[in-house]
């Protein structure tokens, strides 16, 4: 009989010869081996605190990404100077040094305020620094191995046993603990987008490829978020204001911009906020309405009541019933969105520019199909409020509806096999995978991994806000800790499983491959 893995493998990659898990008893690694998927910001800090920590046993730290390392989608090298949208003072991946960002910003750019909006680049130059740092900076017991490569699937033959980590070429590498720091995934296809797949008029993940438009062209944008206003300005530098832009959402909203950030001078009551939460999503939404309405009749901004709900989302979250938190995605979520991620106030104006000067045009409207007509693309919505239909052909379609969270529907190879598997389990709202204290993995038969993690914004289902860095750093420290603490349990009580020498099995088929790390 085949294990579930085997038989994922061998429909997917006919050509090569893997062991079957099921039968393989994998040697296990000399020093304990943590290995972490995916080298974005969540997966760096986790490295990067790892190797700071104290290890009184020896420690490898394997570190998967299929891209650039300490990158990620977001702060990848790019032909467009995209700027972060959060301000350089609360960009730190460190809580304990919440000016470290700025300090390394200022060395390229010394003139660097707190409120200023930074390059994103440069954000990957200072994750990537941080990396290298604690690495070097890390005693010899303590080691980074960086492996480029996709990992397609994972095996444990018992629970708690070590596991196999198997990469697309063949590789193979043997982990006592895995970290799952995949990222976002990429957007849900739109309707009528399976027949433009091979394309080039349509662009399913604006990320993969940005687009550069062309003089003349006339482009729908499907989303009117934070990547529709960076695809907007991005594309139109090479279209030199000539392209027209039409960006289509259900209701039409477009992020409206940061303004600088104040602390509150008396810290709301926050107590209020989770009883109502305790009620209805509606008692809340009317609560942070007052809230707000408050911090503004002071003299404040609506921007800092929207920063103390956040702080409290995960509580927030934890309040609200089953029923009320459908009722939240169902109707209130696009409005604490569009609220909550911010543009940056220099993209902010010249997208208005463009609004202003006919170049773009914003629409609400739900999306119908999509079909290829001749050398165009004929676009079918509903708009919002009206019963009939609107039909505009264009010359290509840019997907900026952002990340499909729903794990159920995931494209990702090793996502399908963990969830087919039954180790990790989407949660039944489409937000992400169900997962316990410090991202422990909950598997099909609800119990948590003990050296299975998840961090990065599939948390959804536990935290509600864990999208941006402010977040994401504090799960990624915690799991780091928590991960330490365990190693060095481990250290007085050495129950681990005998060694090899490399401390990786790598596939025969597979060659030398890390030597490409
Ligand atoms: C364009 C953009 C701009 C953003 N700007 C900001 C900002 O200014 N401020 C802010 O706070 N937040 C911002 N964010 C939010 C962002 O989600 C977080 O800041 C953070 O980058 C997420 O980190 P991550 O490690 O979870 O995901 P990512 O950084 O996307 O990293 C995931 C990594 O996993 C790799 N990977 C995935 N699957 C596999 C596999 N099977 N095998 C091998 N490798 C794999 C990917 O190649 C990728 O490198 C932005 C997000 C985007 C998309």
């Amino acid at each position: 009989m085949d294990t579930p893995l085997a038989s994922i493998i061998r429909t997917t990659q006919p050509a090569r010869r893997y062991p079957d898990p099921g039968k393989h008893s994998p040697a296990a690694p000399p020093s304990r081996t943590i290995v972490i998927v995916g080298a974005g910001f969540s997966g760096s800090v986790v490295a990067t605190n790892l190797l700071r920590l104290p290890h009184k046993q020896p420690l490898r730290v394997v570190l998967v990404d299929r891209r650039p390392m300490a990158r990620g989608v977001a702060y990848a090298e790019r032909r467009y100077r995209y700027l972060l949208n959060v301000p350089a003072g609360r960009m730190s991946a460190s809580s304990a040094d919440p000016a470290e960002f700025l300090t390394f910003a200022r060395r390229s750019l010394p003139d660097s305020m707190p409120d200023d909006f930074l390059p994103r680049e440069l954000y990957g130059q200072y994750l990537e620094s941080l990396l290298a740092h604690a690495a070097l900076a890390a005693p010899p017991h303590v080691r980074l191995v960086r492996v480029r490569g996709s990992v397609i699937a994972i095996d444990r033959t018992h629970r708690s046993s070590v596991l196999q980590v198997y990469l697309h070429d063949g590789r193979r590498i043997v982990a006592n603990t895995l970290v799952l720091a995949l990222g976002n995934p990429p957007p849900a296809p739109l309707p009528g987008s399976e027949a433009l797949q091979s394309s080039s008029k349509y662009v399913k993940d604006p990320w993969e490829a940005p687009p550069e438009f062309h003089s003349g062209e006339t482009v729908l944008i499907v989303g009117t978020g934070l990547t529709m206003a960076d695809v907007v300005l991005a594309g139109n530098e090479g279209a030199k204001g000539k392209a027209v832009i039409h960006a289509l959402s259900r209701h039409g909203l477009v992020p409206p911009p940061q303004a600088p950030f104040r602390d509150l001078c008396d810290e709301p009551d926050g107590a209020s906020l989770k009883q109502a939460a305790a009620i209805s999503i509606r008692r809340l939404v009317r609560t942070v309405r007052r809230l707000s309405d408050d911090i503004e009749l002071r003299g404040g901004d609506w921007r800092e009541a929207i920063g103390f709900v956040r702080t409290l989302a995960p509580t927030l979250w934890s309040c609200l019933s089953p029923g009320e938190r459908k009722r939240f995605l169902r109707h209130v979520r696009c409005y604490w969105d569009v609220h909550r991620h911010r543009l940056p106030y220099a993209t902010w104006s010249a997208l208005n520019e463009l609004r202003r000067e006919g170049n773009v045009h914003v629409i609400a409207g739900r999306l119908l199909r999509l079909e290829l007509v001749g050398r165009h693309v004929r676009a079918t919505w509903r708009t919002r409020g009206a019963s009939d239909q609107t039909t505009m052909l264009v010359d290509r379609v840019i997907n900026c509806t952002g990340p499909l969270y729903d794990a159920r529907k995931s494209e990702e190879r090793l996502l399908r096999s963990m969830i087919a598997q039954g180790i990790a389990v989407p949660d039944p709202l489409g937000l992400g995978l169900v997962t316990h204290e410090f991202g422990a993995l909950m598997d099909a038969s609800g119990r948590a991994a003990d050296n299975i993690y998840y961090v990065g914004p599939m948390l959804r289902p536990r935290h509600w806000e864990t999208t941006a860095v402010q977040e994401l750093r504090t799960h990624a420290e915690q799991l780091a800790y928590h991960l330490a603490a365990a190693n060095q349990a481990r250290a007085l009580h050495p129950t681990g499983p005998s060694s090899d020498v490399l401390g990786f099995s790598i596939d025969p088929t597979g060659g030398n491959a890390l030597a490409a790390m």
